[in-house]
């Protein structure tokens, strides 16, 4: 252990920068359960996906094995730009809530994105480009991911495409201009532009669209136009690898001052940022060579993990996405209105979940204005404005933090602040004006929507 003061921020040189992605499923035993094509009940083969996905990302999506996956040098140079993000010692936070924990975290809102999808964003737009590619669709719900690819596609030259959910395309236009200012084409959806889009607008007049509907029609639109593919932002393998740049500068600063994290904790929607901020410590933990206490947070109106089901299920609403294995709430599941957009995902990562099956991770389902206090309580003495989806990592390590105050443990927890809350200010509004609802769903409700899983196995 070093005598040196902790700084209040641990950056990193440019040669301590990580030059890899790391591969958490080389180390995995037993290996998350593969993609199923929903026609044969198989798993999705290279050849299936191609017309979807880029080549080099099915490869990642399907490599179980390779450990260390070499971060390309143009991803490297742009990550230079925004990266290494701060690891901060939160003194002030510790100093108010008069504990013995030290608390650190990690802040991925420094960019104009706003979040840690930026990450993944890049590396998708750069293997889109090196495959000759004219552009990439995606869907966009509250527009975190959307506002990312757009930024990733200007840099690469890529044409954008973004479906975004139409209720969020007309009630939050800020990131919408985002999005437009770096190039993206921005479509409300459901749309007349595609087939499935004119579909639902016959049988739905006056729908406001959901996810599910922005996926297929961006999975329509990426394989109906020459040079196109699709992209997705969370839950794949692929995206939880990019993800691991968080967690390797993590490892990487805390290891330069000897500190050892005793939690680790994260904010779970489909499992990107906290399978990234925790990989390289869960690999350790697999090698049997250092053991943390690991802790994924979810919204209570959302708990795919603390009262979902390890099934197979469809991806998407639509159900034209492959069939993924992970703890999910149904395909169908439309949660109550909740802030933390990010977090309202049915499922969660195959890789989370054969983790959290295995033991190796717990989760926690917390409410909404409990998150909201939390957000409040450290934007006041660290200075940031944390997005709600960020908070909810927030409100575990406070409460973690106040249990070594009563125990006197000197804990060291280490936190994911995944972004920014600038354009989340209207669930602030609800929060200060004191309308904002704690809605958590019945058991039968959640029974009801997990009687849809298709039957596998
Ligand atoms: C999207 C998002 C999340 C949740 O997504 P994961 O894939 O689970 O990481 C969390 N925080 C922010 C700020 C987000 O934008």
């Amino acid at each position: 252990m070093t005598t040196e003061k902790i700084p209040y921020k641990i950056y990193l040189e440019e040669h301590e920068m990580p030059t890899h992605y790391y591969n958490l499923r080389a180390d995995m035993k037993k290996k998350p359960a593969p993609l199923l094509n929903p026609g044969t009940g198989q798993p999705l083969t290279f050849e299936e996906m191609q017309p979807i996905f880029c080549d080099e990302l099915i490869k990642q999506e399907l490599d179980d094995e390779t450990q260390n996956v070499p971060i390309p040098q143009e991803i490297r140079d742009f990550y230079k730009m925004y990266r290494p993000s701060p690891l901060v010692r939160a003194y002030c936070l510790e100093e108010r809530l008069d504990t013995p924990a030290k608390i650190y975290y990690k802040f991925e809102g420094n960019n104009t994105s706003g979040s840690h999808k930026l990450n993944s964003a890049i590396a998708q737009a750069y293997y889109a480009k090196q495959q000759g590619l004219k552009g990439i669709t995606t869907e966009t719900g509250a527009g975190q991911w959307g506002t990312a690819l757009s930024m990733a596609c200007s840099y690469f030259q890529l044409d954008c495409k973004v479906y975004m959910v139409k209720v969020s395309y007309e009630q939050k236009p800020f990131r919408r201009e985002v999005m437009r200012t770096y190039g993206a084409s921005i479509t409300p959806s459901p749309s007349d532009t595609t087939n499935i889009g004119r579909k639902i607008l016959e049988e739905f007049p006056g729908t406001t669209g959901s996810l599910g509907c922005a996926i297929s029609e961006a999975v329509e639109v990426a394989t109906t136009n020459e040079g196109y593919r699709y992209v997705l932002g969370s839950v794949l393998n692929q995206v939880l690898l990019h993800q691991s740049i968080i967690g390797l500068e993590t490892k990487t600063a805390m290891d330069k001052y000897g500190i050892k994290p005793d939690m680790i904790i994260g904010s779970a929607g489909g499992g990107s940022n906290l399978g990234g901020l925790i990989a390289p410590f869960m690999g350790e933990k697999l090698r049997g060579e250092a053991d943390y206490q690991i802790i994924a947070v979810e919204p209570a109106s959302c708990p795919s993990f603390t009262r979902g089901k390890y099934v197979y299920d469809f991806a998407d609403t639509g159900k034209v996405c492959p069939l993924a294995k992970m703890y999910t709430l149904g395909s169908g599941y439309i949660p109550a209105p909740n802030h933390a957009g990010g977090l309202r995902y049915h499922g969660m990562s195959p890789i989370l979940s054969e983790i959290y099956d295995q033991g190796l991770m717990e989760a926690r389902a917390v409410a909404q204005t409990d998150v909201f206090e939390a957000a409040e309580e450290f934007a006041r003495v660290e200075g940031i404005l944390p997005a709600p989806e960020s908070a909810h990592a927030i409100k575990v390590a406070i409460d973690e933090a106040k249990k070594c105050k009563e125990t006197g443990e000197e804990k060291t927890i280490v936190f994911g602040l995944t972004g920014t809350g600038y354009f989340d200010l209207v669930a602030y509004q609800k929060y200060n004006d004191g309308v904002m609802d704690d809605y958590v769903p019945t058991d039968e409700e959640i029974a009801a929507s997990l009687a849809t899983v298709p039957q596998i196995g």
